[in-house]
């Protein structure tokens, strides 16, 4: 159909469909293993479906309440709490939403304004400048060192000026696999001392964390902590992307901006699915096990490529594993990938889409969150190039 007479203009003028879309439907046209975008290759745990099954049954199927199911928030409440040292309330200070996506998106909308800054840190997760722009303030991009993405923390410092509204942090890192260290969390926490910052950080993958590492949540930090919006997602943690629920946490003030948001934003949550994760998340076996699940998974996908011509460091969180290929191919990593997909049956995602201006270090992204035949016959396909 022809668009009305076309003065119109796109407000996302740079933005096209996203890697993990276009990634997804190339392996399905090609019938290739998609170790492309992040989702579990197995199902998640038949007693979760069941309650959520009971929870419909006992009809919950209305709205849940705006900030959601209050036996979810206060579980919520308890686990942080238990994990990270810091009591939020969850009457004011636990909001419920559609996914972590929904959360960093009203988050930053809440507080964002026009000609804010708010620095982004690169590689970063796709939905974070996008979010920035809408909202009218100006994304201000730092990049990771290249050789261990970690953060070179006095560089960093150049960034903040008066009109940094907001820092984002990723901690399990999308795409790479780096982690925080409680010393990185100290020297934000210096750094935004005394300033009006606000931190979004962004810890889905908090019970993704190997080798003995704890995740550094910002709730440990209090002088973070009262400054910061935390997201996660139950997707991660439970193998159910695809039911899109996460919370976000924060002090009472920045909380209340968050709600105004949220409101008119999705207004509440798939109730039954809500009271069904308050009853699951009782069993802390599950999350506190979730890295050695992992774990032993990352250790069977790299044990696949020992000897092989792609070179990797060990990912020290999150289920992707970063495999450079620049001894095979000097193509760029977008074509390498699509190549890969369409002629080897593997598909995974360039690492370049993951800057605003492309930076081609030659890394392709692998989801390892699949069964170990799957992970077998894809190391295979590749190991043959
Ligand atoms: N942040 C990061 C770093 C992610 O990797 C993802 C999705 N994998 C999200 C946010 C979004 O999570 P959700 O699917 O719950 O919206
Ligand atoms: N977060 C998932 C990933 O990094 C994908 C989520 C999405 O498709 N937007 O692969």
């Amino acid at each position: 159909m022809p668009l009305f007479p076309s003065k119109f203009i796109s407000k996302l003028p740079t933005v096209g469909i996203s890697i993990f879309s276009v990634m997804s439907k190339l392996a399905v046209e090609h019938n290739a293993i998609n170790l492309s975008q992040g989702f579990p290759g197995f199902d998640c745990s038949p007693e979760l479906t069941a309650l959520v099954n009971k929870y419909m049954l006992k009809g919950h199927n209305q709205y849940a309440p705006m900030i959601g199911v209050k036996e979810l928030r206060e579980a919520i409440a308890t686990k942080t709490a238990e994990l990270y040292t810091t009591a939020y309330n969850p009457e004011t200070e636990v909001t419920i939403t559609a996914g972590a996506t929904q959360a960093i998106f009203t988050a930053i909308l809440s507080v964002v304004r026009e000609e804010d800054e708010v620095i982004i840190i690169e590689p970063a997760y796709d939905c974070y400048a996008p979010a920035v722009e809408l909202a009218g303030g100006k994304p201000v991009f730092f990049q990771l060192n290249p050789s261990d993405f970690s953060i070179q923390w006095a560089e960093f410092q150049k960034l903040i000026n008066p009109r940094t509204k907001m820092i984002i942090i990723n901690s399990p890192h999308n795409p790479t696999g780096a982690i925080l260290s409680a010393l990185d969390l100290q020297k934000l926490e210096k750094l935004t001392n005394k300033t009006d910052i606000v931190i979004l950080s962004d810890e889905v993958y908090e019970h993704i964390i190997f080798d003995g590492y704890e995740h550094q949540s910002v709730a440990r930090f209090p002088n973070l902590a009262n400054r910061s919006f935390i997201i996660s997602s139950f997707g991660k943690t439970y193998h159910t992307t695809g039911w899109k629920i996460g919370y976000c946490l924060a002090p009472e003030n920045l909380m209340a901006e968050f709600r105004k948001v949220h409101q008119y934003n999705v207004f509440s949550v798939n109730t039954p699915i809500q009271y069904a994760y308050a009853e699951f998340i009782q069993k802390k076996d599950l999350y506190l096990q979730l890295n050695d699940f992992y774990k032993t998974k990352r250790v069977f996908f790299n044990g696949l490529f020992k000897g092989s011509k792609f070179t990797f460091k060990p990912s020290s969180g999150t289920y992707f594993q970063l495999l450079n290929y620049k001894t095979i191919s000097n193509d760029k990593d977008v074509d390498f990938a699509k190549y890969l997909t369409v002629n080897h049956g593997v598909a995974s995602i360039p690492v370049s889409v993951f800057y605003h201006k492309t930076f081609d270090q030659k890394l392709l992204r692998f989801c390892f969150a699949k069964e170990n035949d799957e992970l077998e016959k894809a190391a295979e396909r590749l190991n043959k190039i």
